[in-house]
């Protein structure tokens, strides 16, 4: 593709999006009454404009159906969560049955971590890479402490070689090599929260389990903004939160994988619940657990049924587009983003440096040497919404659901001016 930095261009390739019509599916805050260009949807997606019918619809059944909607409502209650699986089964890559929906993202790492942080003897470390994400490093740590290891000597992090911002996937592999003999748990973020690299989950997850660990993923950034094949990668379990790129809500439900191969088993280790048990005879109250023979039996509790209905709008629309055409879009839209940058960084020479690897997904981290949080003010103040992180780097991740060309084209244009306007200047390179 060749692009153009010019606002015909980028209104020729809206034109010729066959997804343009999705932005019209979510809804945008406005800044001086224009829709504002929104970065973030790695952070918290946008509202899909169905949402609020899918909970309305709720609410009703609620009103007019009271203890009745869970068996009667139009989407039962008692197994509302169950329609949603699917949905993910496909954007995950996985087997019917291989992936719930429950809990929030942390807790259903702690939850998996009970059955698949299995140390036993001179197997007990856990490897992981460097500066993960915070709650993971305290999942990590605070697991280690629970089973009675120092974490200095058990929890594994792979490092950047000095001088780079990305893992090397040989350098990962050399890792989990040198540690194959007292490898308990693989658990990495298949796409890094920082800067943005995608991992290479099938080669990391083979070798993990040649070395006779367990191999698990935290798919925070990567569910419904790259390809995965959970199944075939044969990954043992996986857990992501919603709100990013699958548009749920905030603080919203987080979906797990889990492998058939561990599916099925009554005397695994798990925490359980009365949801877990099979549902033919949940409700006749029996003290003996009956485990569903899907990943459902990691089910504790019955489910927020408010908060799945927003989640299912979005999941709708994922299922209409599927993940392909999004990733189609999502390879010209960050291009032509990484693009305008190369372009603005020539006309102002202000050194931008995109630390995003070639394996990416949509976001883009930019170090931008010799600006600062001014010029990110700057943006703000203009109808930008990108995501700052310490100490000079921002994270543009352009969601091709419903991001537009021309988005990407005015913010050159913004950022342009506002390297002019000297929003940096004189202030210190943080
Ligand atoms: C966003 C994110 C989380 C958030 O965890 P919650 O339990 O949903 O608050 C965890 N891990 C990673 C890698 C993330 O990117």
């Amino acid at each position: 593709m060749t692009y153009e930095n010019t606002e015909a261009f980028a209104r020729r390739m809206d034109a010729e999006d066959p997804l343009a019509s999705y932005r019209e599916a979510f809804l945008f805050p406005k800044h001086h009454g224009e829709e504002i260009i929104y970065f973030t949807g790695n952070s918290l997606g946008l509202q899909p404009r169905k949402a609020a019918g899918k909970v309305r619809e709720v609410l009703t059944d609620w009103e007019e159906l009271a203890v009745e909607g869970h068996f009667n409502a139009k989407n039962p209650w008692w197994e509302y969560h169950e329609q949603l699986a699917p949905y993910l089964e496909r954007i995950v890559g996985a087997k019917p049955g291989e992936v719930t929906v429950m809990n929030t993202l942390t807790v259903n790492l702690h939850l998996l971590m009970v059955s698949f942080y299995r140390p036993e003897g001179k197997r007990f470390k856990i490897l992981c890479e460097e500066k993960a994400f915070p709650s993971d490093q305290y999942m990590l740590q605070s697991q280690l402490r629970f089973h009675g290891y120092d974490p200095a000597e058990a929890l594994v992090e792979v490092r950047k070689r000095p001088g780079e911002h990305h893992w090397r996937t040989a350098d990962i592999l050399a890792a989990i090599e040198e540690h194959a003999d007292s490898l308990a748990l693989v658990l990495m973020g298949g796409v890094n929260y920082y800067n943005g690299q995608v991992l290479d989950m099938e080669a990391i997850t083979r070798a993990g389990q040649a070395a006779g660990a367990l191999v698990g993923w935290d798919l925070a950034h990567a569910a419904g903004n790259v390809r995965l094949d959970l199944h075939d990668w044969g990954a043992d379990f996986a857990a992501w939160c919603s709100y990013k790129y699958m548009n749920s809500g905030p603080g919203n439900a987080s979906g797990v994988f889990i492998h058939q191969r561990h599916l099925g088993q009554k005397d695994i280790r798990r925490f359980e619940g009365w949801w877990g048990t099979r549902k033919e005879t949940r409700f006749l109250m029996q003290p003996e657990f009956d485990p569903m023979p899907t990943a459902d039996a990691w089910q504790l509790s019955n489910p927020p049924i408010l908060a799945l209905a927003p989640y299912m709008a979005s999941l709708e629309l994922f299922d209409e587009v599927g993940m392909e055409a999004l990733i189609a879009k999502r390879d010209l839209l960050t291009g032509y983003l990484e693009f305008i940058l190369g372009e603005v960084d020539k006309e102002v020479d202000s050194r931008f440096e995109i630390i995003t690897p070639a394996d990416r997904g949509c976001q883009l981290s930019v170090f931008l040497h010799g600006e600062g949080r001014p010029l990110f003010d700057y943006l703000m103040d203009h109808g930008v919404l990108p995501d700052w992180r310490e100490p000079n780097v921002i994270r543009l991740a352009p969601a091709p659901f419903y991001c537009s060309f021309m988005d990407m084209y005015r913010f050159g244009q913004i950022l342009k001016a506002g390297i002019q306007a000297g929003s940096g200047a004189g202030s210190p390179a943080t």
